[in-house]
């Protein structure tokens, strides 16, 4: 993984480039191929490219935002479709799942949700719907083991 790989965290990404400067932007795609979702061949096609633009981190004072260019892929085999996955980034979600458990766990720690809102460039309901999430997610945690687990890296 290069330098700036391992900044960001989410392996399977090269970057294309950096940007400081409002905040930090980078840009980014997938390293390579994976197979494919539904019956693991390795015949994928690039049907069409999305961008997708993602909340990632704060570094020093500063939120990372990830654009990441999303191939759809087609199996040559199966002939079905799917996007990219990428490793700590949820389908639809604005945020990484590292940003929105970061912001959790400030809020848990009695950092408030203006503070949070200001810090982390998301609004206060925001804060407040991704601390339920957590806590909710806690809960059936601990309440449905065993369970299968997220594979956290
Ligand atoms: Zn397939």
């Amino acid at each position: 993984m290069s330098h700036t790989g391992r900044i960001i965290g989410i392996p399977g990404l090269e970057i294309e480039r950096v940007d400081h400067n409002k905040g930090i932007e980078v840009w980014a795609k997938p390293t390579r191929r994976p197979l494919c979702q539904h019956c693991q061949g390795d015949g994928l096609k690039i049907k069409a490219t999305h961008h997708r633009t993602i909340k990632h981190t704060r570094l020093g004072n500063q939120v990372m935002t990830l654009h990441l260019r999303v191939p759809k892929y087609h199996c040559q085999n199966c002939r079905r479709y799917f996007r990219h996955p990428f490793i700590g980034i949820r389908p639809r979600y604005r945020a990484s799942e590292a940003y929105r458990l970061e912001v959790f766990e400030a809020h848990d720690g009695g950092v408030t949700q203006r503070k949070l809102s200001r810090t982390h460039n998301i609004s206060a309901a925001t804060v407040e719907r991704w601390y339920r999430y957590h806590v909710g997610r806690k809960r059936s945690e601990m309440t449905h083991r065993p369970c299968p687990r997220v594979v956290r890296h």
